[in-house]
């Protein structure tokens, strides 16, 4: 066969870890010998963050926004434990922070459901997504560890200097905390936005939950901004394709998760989606059959896996020990980002070959060869072998070249 030619490069993040040791062997047996692999190579592995005080990532996200899409391993963030075993001269920032401020982006977060391995909720029979907003709120807050009496209050000055708002928090009588929020008009909206137009994609039942009963002004903000813009740009839309918007309380919305049957958008507000998307992981199966897709409202898209660096399985491999490492999720955030470079280049076999590279490696799971993290969710009385990484990378390359041929 010979080998599929890009026309544009796809960028491409290195990594950290367990998942930079499968990141090299994904592409050098399943895509390199079928795709003549165009990249724009940056390594974000911690030590290349060090070396270029953290301007690979700065350039990693503008190549992505340059090219359209990228393709990520997963990376360090760094902890006080970190800077010591990595003699950093900063605590870098997260480098996914970084990258969805500079691309102002959504993340949306999708469990990959096989036959045969059964979701902990019974009910749920298609996957369900979650969207992040991925802007603001606590991740931007401003603290005080409070020491002792005093007041806390809320005070804005406008442009011109002039004090608008004065609200008292709390008159502290005694040592506490105190925290600071925001967020944007713009950036709701644009999160509203690719929220609605990922629902239109998927066909499925969009559903954005938040508070605010209890936080009137500032969670009511959200809600608006989703049920205006619904209003305006995207009912007729939804009509058309037979899929609803609905705005639910935060605390409802989980219950209602836990009685649907899937198959359903789920707008979150930042620290929601956090919490969320690993709750809705896990309780698909394993962290490692989700992917995570940052999306920006011109439709720039960059493809990744949910979990981190697995520095448990890393350690263990360092040893010289064989890991069961699952590398679903990273195959399928390059299968993501070949298609979607097939898609705006217009080069069918490649979106074709994201596809088959996605059917081999489920079929592999099928056929009962997983790694260990899947084995203690099969449904009783299938038959499954528990194999290490590399031998399951074998036999996802041996179906895909069976396909291919
Ligand atoms: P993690 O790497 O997701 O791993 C946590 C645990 O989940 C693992 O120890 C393992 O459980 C299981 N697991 C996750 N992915 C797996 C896979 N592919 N196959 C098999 N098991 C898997 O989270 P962490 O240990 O909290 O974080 C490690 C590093 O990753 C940290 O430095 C963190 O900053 C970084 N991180 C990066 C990202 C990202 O780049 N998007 C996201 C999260 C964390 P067992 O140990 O029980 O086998
Ligand atoms: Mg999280």
């Amino acid at each position: 066969m010979e080998k599929i030619q890009m026309t544009t490069p796809l960028v491409e993040l290195d990594g950290d870890e367990m998942t930079r040791v499968l990141w090299r062997k994904i592409k050098a047996e399943l895509i390199e010998p079928y795709v003549d692999l165009r990249t724009e190579y940056y390594d974000l592995g911690l030590l290349e963050r060090e070396a270029t005080k953290d301007q690979v990532t700065v350039d990693a996200a503008r190549a992505i926004a340059r090219y359209g899409v990228g393709v990520k391993c997963a990376t360090i963030t760094p902890n006080a434990q970190r800077v010591e075993e990595y003699h950093l001269s900063r605590m870098w920032k997260s480098p996914n922070g970084t990258l969805r401020a500079l691309l102002d982006g959504t993340v949306f977060r999708t469990p990959i459901v096989v036959k045969n391995i059964h979701p902990v909720v019974r009910t749920w029979k298609a996957p369900i997504t979650i969207a992040r907003h991925a802007y603001g709120d606590i991740y931007k807050a401003a603290e005080y560890r409070v020491p002792g009496e005093g007041k806390a209050e809320l005070v804005f000055t406008d442009k011109s200097g002039r004090e608008t708002f004065r609200e008292t928090i709390y008159d502290f009588e005694c040592p506490g905390v105190l925290q600071g929020t925001y967020n944007k008009d713009t950036s709701i909206c644009s999160f509203a936005h690719a929220c609605f137009q990922y629902a239109l994609n998927l066909k499925q039942d969009l559903w954005f939950s938040a508070k605010d009963t209890i936080s009137k002004q500032y969670d009511h903000r959200f809600k608006d901004i989703f049920a205006e813009l619904y209003e305006q740009e995207y009912k007729a839309r939804f009509e058309a394709a037979g899929i609803r918007y609905k705005y639910m309380l935060i605390d409802s919305a989980v219950a209602g998760l836990m009685q649907c049957q899937g198959g359903i958008l789920w707008a979150c507000k930042n620290y929601d989606g956090d919490v969320m998307s690993d709750m809705v992981a896990t309780a698909f199966g394993s962290l490692a059959m989700m992917t995570s897709v940052l999306v920006s409202p011109d439709g720039t898209m960059e493809f990744e896996a949910s979990h981190g660096t697995v520095t448990r399985h890393y350690y263990k491999y360092l040893k010289g020990e064989k890991t069961s490492t699952n590398p679903i999720a990273t195959i399928f955030a390059w299968s993501g980002g070949l298609k979607r470079r097939g898609e705006l280049d217009g080069l069918p076999e490649l979106v074709q070959f994201g596809q088959v590279l996605e059917d081999a490696s489920l079929e592999t799971l099928k056929d009962g060869v997983m790694t260990k993290d899947l084995l203690g969710l099969v449904e009783p009385g299938f038959q499954a072998r528990g194999v290490d990484s590399e031998e399951f990378l074998d036999e996802i390359a041996k179906r895909l070249a069976d396909k291919l041929a």
